[in-house]
């Protein structure tokens, strides 16, 4: 197989910048410099292209959302991965920095923009020397600074370290963690793209999203679209974690069977059975094995029940038990609740110390509704996407897994002590 994002299990070294030239790194930058902005727009409009970070928001209508008043437009990067069961991100700045810093120069030249910030999660230093060091190597050939690829535009790029605090991956709490204030989420609207940082019209992308530009530009919109379905076309790098046999990140066309994806993973660890999954970061409504053959794509995950998310697969096998699983889940959404909001600061705190009871033996069959009642709370008022991630898992369990949580009535796990999941982190 070849790789479109991954590029660097095909061409070792190509996180230099000599390698990525010679493998015709920097033509699409130079392919978008002889369109007009406009033309560059249409085209990832026409790609079909949909963020990866999360929300699966078409990228080109984003870029097309800014105003035109004569106020100078920002770009923002959110390297800020930090969704348990999600590391795609991090590979690609630790490896292909330089498809990355392209895709940027793409979109800045798009949007009109002097300048970008790429906000990266603090715990990625190599991702952070690595892509500093990538600056450095295109602002000496002439891709960063004044007169990019010897053009009238100039953009600039800067480099913002994440200080561990998980809400910053929310777009506007990094924007407000990016202005040097502490990063809790903005009340919305009004959107970053009429006011974002310091007030500026704003789009905040992720890396991986950047990372499908250059391939929009040198193969056209027509033919990236041919890869993958209809409303989800491109490629999609996916994390596989918990009881896996082989966990890491595999590279695929988006539509593809998670079937497939749990086989590239080397299926099930110790040829345990599937007993469910959660397909988009530790956010989402676990799945149960009956929708194992779904395809891998925004519409049909949420078709299913569940959402796509970050693109990070956790697997839970027959030894993995459900309700250690949730404890622990809720318990880091409790840890990183900002506390702006009422709902979540609360609800999150309270659904975990229900759940640290039920771990000590002390459940009662009444907390159970209690936990709904209070997720449903979460759900509805909250101010950001936070609250409604921390029960995604919680709420999809006690609807599919209830009769698990009763028999922890019985005298406690009966599954220990081989129960613990383990989810990766970043
Ligand atoms: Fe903060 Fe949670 Fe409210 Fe989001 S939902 S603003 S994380 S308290």
């Amino acid at each position: 197989m070849s790789y479109a994002l991954l590029r660097h299990r095909d061409v070792p070294g190509i996180r230099d910048f000599s390698v990525y030239r010679d493998n015709d790194g920097y033509r699409a930058l130079e392919r978008a410099l002889g369109l007009t902005p406009e033309e560059v727009i249409e085209m990832v409009t026409a790609s079909g292209l949909r963020g990866r970070g999360g929300a699966g928001f078409p990228t080109g209508r984003k870029w097309s959302f800014l105003p035109r008043d004569g106020r100078e437009r920002v770009l923002v990067v959110n390297a800020d991965e930090g969704e348990p069961g999600t590391f795609k991100d991090r590979e690609l700045l630790e490896h292909n920095p330089h498809q990355l810093l392209e895709g940027i120069l793409i979109a800045a030249w798009a949007l009109g923009a002097p300048a970008s910030y790429i906000y990266i999660r603090g715990e990625f230093r190599e991702g952070y020397d690595r892509l500093a060091k990538a600056i450095r190597e295109a602002s000496a050939a002439g891709f960063v600074g004044t007169h990019v690829a010897g053009s009238a535009f100039s953009h600039s790029i800067h480099v913002y370290r994440g200080a561990g605090a998980y809400i910053c991956g929310e777009e506007t709490a990094l924007l407000e963690s990016l202005e040097g204030k502490r990063g809790q989420p903005r009340v919305k609207p009004p959107f970053p793209a009429l006011s974002g940082l310091y007030g500026l019209p704003t789009v905040v992308n992720n890396v991986e999203t950047l990372m499908n530009v250059p391939l929009i530009l040198v193969s056209g919109p027509e033919r990236y679209r041919r890869v993958g379905p209809a409303e989800s076309p491109g490629y999609k790098v996916v994390s596989l974690s918990g009881r896996v046999a082989r966990p890491g990140n595999v590279e695929v066309p988006l539509g593809i069977p998670i079937r497939d994806l749990l086989d590239m993973a080397g299926g099930v660890a110790g040829g345990r059975s599937l007993k469910a999954f959660i397909p988009g970061g530790s956010s989402m409504p676990l799945l149960t094995p009956e929708a194992v053959d779904t395809s891998y794509d925004f519409e049909s995950v949420r078709r299913a029940g569940s959402q796509l998310g970050s693109g990070g697969i956790i697997v839970l096998d027959s030894e993995a038990c459900i309700v250690d699983a949730v404890r622990r889940v809720v318990r880091f959404y409790r840890d990183e609740s900002c506390g702006k909001c009422t709902p979540c600061r609360e609800g999150t705190y309270w659904n975990a110390e229900v759940l640290e009871r039920w771990e000590r033996g002390l459940g009662r069959e009444a907390d159970l509704d209690v936990l709904l009642d209070v997720s449903n709370n979460i759900n509805e008022s909250s101010l950001c996407p936070l609250g409604p991630a921390s029960t995604g898992l919680l709420v999809s369990a006690l609807t599919h897994f209830r009769g698990e949580f009763l028999e922890h009535l019985q005298g406690g796990c009966p599954l220990a002590p081989n129960h613990r999941l383990e989810v990766v982190v970043g």
